[in-house]
């Protein structure tokens, strides 16, 4: 007989963890018990295989749990009589647990297509493994009675697995059946109900098949579907949401079904089946059966396996069905079904409807992978509120990130909390979203802040916010900090990383402020976690006409053509000033000469914009980043090596004269070499810039590690080359994996800076 006292720490709690520690001290004859507490879970057991028992705690928990430790302590035995889950035993210090929400799991999919189950296609199912979670979270503890299943009162059947450790739904705070749980129903658009239950589900999918858009309540807020491969449905969907372009997302309820239109490797399968189960970025077949509007001009499809039992029973006899977020542009996903009725009746014509309330709105997660791992392009349903471990101890503190692609994080007690992605903040609606989140998170895990970072744009949104923020908390002035955009960016991999000392950073992205008041976005830095310095940097450019050029690429293509040729017209090419019209051209030159609303600008993404504009590819934009997509997708179309020319001049700072590559990607484009030619090349060049200026700066300063941040980096083409190129000079390369790349991640390295800010004082 042998007695010993075992400490798990990491995610162990809200994750079935303690029935598995029941059974499985039940299969090895242990008696003791295990309880939760504020380090993680604490088992105390007695009996002969004491080792079997640890080797299938290690190698058989739950899919949801990570552990961290594992830690045995020997002791005298004192002969338990049974064994027993003992009551969870808090401390007050101790950061909550709470569980992301998470894709439907296997068991309960067999339950859901069994026909003898009580809960036969029952649309919320779910089991301590998978099912609602943080979007249903009003307070802690993660209880029943603190979410909104509040008011489902479990049937004697659900009350018995609840309450029966052996149980695979013991403590499943959202368990619910046929009986007792959750309905669904389907009303026209106003909110006439139709029918209910499994006839609301079939009803809906004939509806769809004849080629309705249906307004779907799921898991983190609604969507928008209509069948993909109806060409009809999704032109007016598109029409209706007022989106020309921007590409779409699909749902499937098989793999099987995903591989009919995508190519989809191990990893990719594995990242849709996985419990955070996000939106995958997966290259298109050549041919397939849906609508080409689903995704036009851009190879990829953004694609999610089924990962509510509802989404399962919906998808079900389609190839796919579009699922957008219901949202109005630039609005925050609709989650309540008056929300939903009143705004977006004009874009769907039927709702799909459930009881049970959404309490914190979730967007669907954005992955994409390449040969080196998953990249996370959108954090939210299934990642948030995942906590990250800061390796420096502070404040309270929160950052509030910068304008697009919205996030903010929370620190406390040497750990940092990002939001949910929030959106773009340009309507108030997206920032009353990020009140709301900001007041809920600070709620579930008891922070207060007395630190608020925000970007050093001064007319940002969130800066005003901030700002307001600390005057009614009565923040002192010192404890707000202002931070640089693309030294947050580069922060953003220390964090992640856990990078202390110096790194070389590359910020390539689409705008940011400077500290000389230009639009930063070709950035070259020696950086620490507290202070930067610029080193270098693409050339200033004029933006003509400010920020619309973001929505006008061809903008900046005058700009560049400008700078190389003046108004020398026939030195243009024909193509761009038939498309163009010279009297637009003349007017942005006007804007440039007399330095009107036309700030410089060393963005690598205006770079990108002018390119595609050149190559006729887009002289519009309908989102952000389209131009650069389009690019890129021709780009991995061939394997030209070709590279163009580029000077790096000492100033100073080093500038990358980008003028020799824009003369010769004209000449290119006179000369009629085809697109993807073209694009490829500009891509080999950026590749080169990158590496070329990294390789001086690491020589003259002696640092061997490269942190890589910024919209740019999305595009695997060049961050893939870029990584392999310093890698083989030796160099240790890092950039964001769980956090975006993109502006979403920025808030958590405004967060760490903030910290190291502080702590020096
Ligand atoms: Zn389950
Ligand atoms: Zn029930
Ligand atoms: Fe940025």
């Amino acid at each position: 007989m042998q007695r010993v006292r075992i400490r798990i720490k990491g995610i162990v709690q809200g994750v079935g963890f303690r029935p598995f520690v029941y059974s499985l001290a039940e299969k090895y004859s242990l008696r003791g018990f295990c309880l939760n507490d504020s380090e993680g879970v604490l088992i105390d057991v007695e009996g002969t295989d004491i080792d079997g028992f640890i080797g299938e705690l290690k190698t058989r928990h739950p899919p949801l749990a990570r552990i961290e430790s594992l830690s045995v302590e020997n002791l005298r035995p004192v002969r338990y009589s049974g064994f027993t889950i003992k009551e969870s035993q808090t401390c007050s210090k101790s950061l909550p647990v709470i569980p992301p929400d998470t894709a439907i799991c296997q068991d309960c999919l067999r339950e859901l297509f069994t026909r003898e189950d009580r809960r036969y296609l029952y649309p919320f199912i779910n089991c301590t493994n998978c099912g609602p979670r943080y979007s249903i979270i009003e307070e802690v503890p993660y209880d029943r009675c603190n979410t909104t299943m509040r008011t489902f009162q479990m049937c004697k059947d659900c009350l018995e697995e609840y309450t029966n450790p052996a149980d695979r739904r013991f403590h499943a705070q959202p368990n619910a059946c046929w009986q007792c749980g959750p309905r669904v129903w389907l009303t026209d658009r106003e909110g006439n109900t139709l029918c209910e239950d499994r006839d609301a589900l079939q009803m809906a999918q004939t509806l769809l098949k004849e080629g309705a858009i249906v307004a779907v309540k799921g898991l983190g807020g609604f969507h928008l579907s209509c069948d993909a491969e109806n060409h009809q449905a999704v032109r007016l969907l598109r029409q209706r949401k007022r989106r020309p372009t921007k590409p779409l997302a699909v749902m499937s309820c098989s793999i099987e079904m995903i591989k009919r239109y995508a190519m989809v490797n191990d990893t990719e399968e594995r990242l849709l089946a996985s419990p955070e189960s996000p939106i995958v970025l997966l290259r298109k077949l050549p041919r397939s059966s849906l609508s080409a509007l689903v995704a036009p001009d851009i190879d990829m499809f953004g694609v999610m396996l089924a990962y509510t039992p509802l989404h399962r029973l919906l998808t079900e006899g389609f190839t796919a069905l579009v699922m957008t977020s219901g949202n109005l542009t630039d609005e925050p996903i609709a989650i309540s079904n008056e929300e939903a009725l009143n705004g977006l009746s004009a874009i769907a014509d039927y709702f799909l409807l459930h009881n049970r309330p959404i309490h914190t709105r979730v967007d669907d997660s954005i992955v994409r992978t390449g040969k080196r791992g998953s990249l996370v392009i959108r954090r939210a349903r299934g990642y948030t509120p995942r906590v990250v471990r800061m390796t420096v101890k502070g404040p309270e503190l929160v950052a509030f990130g910068a304008e697009k692609k919205q996030s903010i994080t929370l620190v406390t007690s040497g750990y940092a909390i990002m939001s949910q992605h929030i959106g773009e903040l340009s309507t108030l609606k997206t920032l009353e979203f990020l009140r709301e989140s900001l007041e809920k998170l600070k709620r579930l895990f008891s922070i207060e802040p007395t630190v608020v970072v925000h970007d050093m744009h001064p007319d940002y949104l969130t800066t005003r916010f901030a700002k307001e923020y600390a005057r009614e908390h009565a923040i002192e002035q010192e404890n707000i900090i202002a931070i640089q955009h693309h030294h947050a960016h580069i922060g953003s991999v220390m964090a992640e990383w856990g990078l202390e000392g110096e790194v070389v950073g590359v910020s390539f992205d689409g705008t940011g402020y400077g500290t000389d008041g230009c639009v930063w976005g070709g950035e070259f830095m020696v950086a620490t976690r507290r202070e930067f310095t610029r080193e270098a940097h693409l050339l200033y450019i004029p933006m003509p006409g400010g920020e619309k050029v973001v929505q006008e690429p061809w903008r900046m293509a005058v700009s560049y053509l400008h700078a190389l040729y003046g108004t020398g017209f026939d030195c243009y090419p024909e193509e761009f000033v038939r498309r163009v019209g010279e009297r637009g051209i003349n007017a942005m030159i006007k804007l440039i000469e007399r330095r009107i609303n036309s700030p410089l600008t060393s963005s690598a993404g205006r770079l990108f914009d002018a390119v595609a504009s050149l190559t006729g590819l887009r002289d519009t934009a309908s989102f952000e980043a389209e131009p650069a997509m389009i690019l890129n997708s021709l780009a991995e179309r061939t394997r030209d090596r070709g590279v163009y020319p580029f000077q790096i001049r000492e100033n100073g700072t080093m500038e990358v004269d980008t003028l020799p590559m824009v003369d010769a990607i004209v000449e290119d484009v006179k000369r009629g070499v085809p697109p993807e030619t073209v694009a490829r090349r500009f891509h080999n060049t950026i590749v080169l810039m990158i590496v070329d200026v990294v390789d001086i700066l690491c020589e003259r300063t002696g640092i061997r590690d490269v942190a890589l941040s910024g919209g740019v980096f999305q595009n695997m083409l060049v961050l893939e080359e870029v990584t392999e190129r310093l890698e083989r000079m030796g160099l240790g390369v890092y950039h964001n994996r769980a956090f975006p790349v993109n502006d979403g991640g920025l808030s958590l390295g405004q967060a760490l800076i903030g910290l190291e800010r502080v702590k020096k004082g």
